[in-house]
């Protein structure tokens, strides 16, 4: 399939109509960001990674049913997905507390949860993605009750699926950003999931001495080692399968 031509430039990603209305190609930059594009910065390989992986995790949810807006892959850097209208929200799953939720609630990072928590936060750039909740995202329209309901039983199974999946490699899935699209009236997963929109922390060792990330949180907290986190997550899953 061809790149006829672009529709829209994100962050990290660039997206390209073809002669297919119903799909479109999704190609992945190595550029960074982070706070709400405050940092910019670049990852060398990011793109191809992200690509790679994002492919491979959606494959193996499809495998569990979920059905998310993957077509095939074109190379290293391309991908043919379904034309989805996304939802504007961000679904966020948390394992573990970290991040946001850890400065806006007052909890350590690293404090386990019980059970699996989901928070909403409206995409809207201009407002710096509020965090709302299900009324909230009804009274803006931003979805409907029905389907926010699959939202957040596909997230959460989305979330069982891939810690299953990372437990074997040694990794703790943390949290992560999901985000959902609307294709021929079926809400499906869309856009991607990678060290950008997950925490990975090294299992083991975590709970007793500080974590090991292998995630975007290296760039966003300068900690160095930001290319081999994103190799060495991709390596485990390419020698897992
Ligand atoms: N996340 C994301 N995009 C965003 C915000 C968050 O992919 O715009 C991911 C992030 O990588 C982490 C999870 O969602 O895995 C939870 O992020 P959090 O709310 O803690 O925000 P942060 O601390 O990254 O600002």
């Amino acid at each position: 399939m061809e790149k006829t031509k672009q529709l829209y430039e994100g962050k990290a990603k660039k997206v390209y109509a073809t002669e297919n209305p119903d799909y479109v190609i999704v190609s992945y930059k190595d550029d960074a960001t982070a706070f709400n594009g405050l940092k910019k910065g670049t990852i060398i390989g990011k793109g191809v990674i992200n690509n790679k992986m994002s492919n491979l995790m959606m494959a193996m949810l499809e495998k569990k049913g979920i059905p998310t807006h993957l077509v095939e892959q074109i190379d290293d850097r391309n991908t043919v997905v379904k034309k989805v209208e996304i939802v504007p929200l961000e679904v966020i799953i948390r394992n573990v507390a970290a991040g946001s939720f850890s400065k806006r609630y007052g909890v350590a990072e690293g404090t386990k949860f019980s059970a699996p928590t989901i928070e909403f936060s409206y995409k809207n750039d201009d407002l710096g993605d509020p965090l709302i909740n299900d009324y909230h995202a009804l009274a803006l329209n931003l979805a409907t009750a029905e389907e926010i309901d699959t939202i957040k039983k596909m997230a959460f199974a989305v979330n069982a699926a891939m810690k299953a999946f990372f437990k074997e490699l040694n990794i703790d899935l943390i949290d992560f950003k999901l985000e959902f699209g609307r294709f021929k009236g079926q809400i499906v997963l869309a856009d991607e999931i990678s060290p950008d929109t997950c925490r990975f922390w090294e299992a083991g060792t975590w709970d007793t001495t500080k974590h090991v990330s292998l995630d975007k949180d290296r760039f966003r907290r300068d900690l160095g080692g930001v290319e081999d986190a994103y190799a060495e997550i991709f390596k485990r899953i390419t020698e897992s399968k």
